[in-house]
């Protein structure tokens, strides 16, 4: 991925839209590329540091930042794992098909 690529998701990323092979990949650049992170905090800090004005909550807001890229490190091995699962659920029943199928021939 691109610097160019990756400034181009982090609005996505801050709204929680990107798929599994997006974030995979935005999240890596961004542990990679410095230049890239500290545009996401800058987006990260206009867009939820707006809100919390507006409360009166301004601290911390990095540490949040940190936070939210570690969560979506978690949730994205989650969500590739369900992937994984169902990949083996389909294979599994693609020889379940196939054995049936097989029994049926020969009974
Ligand atoms: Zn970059």
């Amino acid at each position: 991925m691109t610097c160019k690529d990756a400034e181009k998701l982090i609005p996505l990323f801050l709204d929680d839209d990107l798929d599994n092979q997006d974030l995979s990949d935005f999240l890596y650049h961004m542990e990679s590329c410095a230049e890239c992170k500290e545009e996401l905090t800058i987006q990260f800090l206009v867009k939820v540091g707006m809100k919390r004005l507006e409360d009166g909550n301004t601290f911390n807001l990095r540490r949040e930042l940190d936070g939210l890229l570690s969560d979506a490190g978690r949730r994205l091995k989650v969500r590739q794992n369900l992937v994984m699962f169902s990949y083996v659920l389909e294979g599994f029943v693609v020889i379940l098909a196939a054995v049936a199928f097989a029994l049926h021939l020969f009974l």
